[in-house]
């Protein structure tokens, strides 16, 4: 998967080179670049916003710079690339959604600064041969300073699910979000700790019991974290919410 990210604190970047996503930088499963939004002006102070249009508070990100750098990181055609724009008026971010971004083969991340980027960067990346779609994402109903950090967070969530990319991929398979539950507690060695107990059926070697008790507490927990997650007829049948505490 090749990944670009237009940004004007290239620095945001540094962890991609750490970590698992270093090891499969330098493995080839991923191609990772970083351009500083700032080349591609063309005024002597590298001037990447201005005041906008209709007034009010803050400053908004030129379309200039945006467009330049779009025909240069944007791949030739026929080859097409996804943009992803992160952005508190986005889609939320969810499992469901890193997967299908991990189906794609290039993501170019554009990350907003000030009160965000020109409408029009975004309305004329949607109407070019070399993008397949405009994926504007937000990671919570929350404002960041930029995009930087949400841009790291939705890598991370798809770069994972890359076929190759975890040492053991079962650990994918149970984790919160995959069933549409959140995950069942979990426990390490040893088995008791500061007066906390492992529950004993963890010890048990029995497991078809454990299995029955995680799905159990992943119900339980859901129900009482999450129970949007839920569907709204889940009584009993195969579903059995225990009421929160
Ligand atoms: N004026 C914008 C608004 O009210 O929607 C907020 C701009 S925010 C200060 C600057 C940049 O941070 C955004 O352009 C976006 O790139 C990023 N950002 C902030 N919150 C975000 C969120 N919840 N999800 C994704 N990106 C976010």
């Amino acid at each position: 998967m090749r990944l670009d990210y237009v940004t004007i604190f290239p620095d945001f970047f540094a962890p991609l080179s750490l970590s698992l996503a270093g090891k499969a930088v330098d493995s080839g499963l991923l191609s990772v670049a970083v351009h500083d939004l700032r080349t591609w002006t063309t005024d002597r102070h590298r001037t990447v916003d201005d005041t906008p249009y209709g007034g009010g508070a803050g400053m908004v990100m030129k379309p200039e710079a945006w467009g330049a750098a779009l025909d240069a990181v944007l791949p030739a055609p026929p080859a097409r690339a996804t943009l992803v724009v992160p952005t508190p008026s986005g889609r939320p971010f969810t499992q469901a959604l890193a997967r299908d971004l991990a189906g794609r083969e290039h993501l170019v991340f554009a990350c907003g600064r000030y009160e965000g980027i020109d409408q029009r960067v975004l309305d004329h990346a949607a109407t070019r041969a070399e993008v397949d779609e405009v994926v504007e994402v937000s990671l919570g109903d929350y404002v960041l300073n930029g995009g930087e950090v949400a841009a790291l967070a939705i890598t991370e969530a798809v770069v994972r699910l890359l076929p190759g990319f975890m040492g053991n991929a079962s650990s994918l398979v149970e984790e919160s979000h995959e069933d549409g539950l959140l995950e069942y507690p979990v426990y390490t060695k040893p088995s008791s700790w500061r007066g906390h107990e492992v529950p004993p059926v963890l010890l048990s070697g029995d497991h078809g019991r454990i299995a029955a008790w995680r799905r159990e507490q992943a119900l339980e927990r859901t129900a009482r974290r999450r129970p949007d997650l839920l569907p709204p007829t889940a009584t009993g049948t195969d579903w059995t919410i225990v009421p929160a505490t």
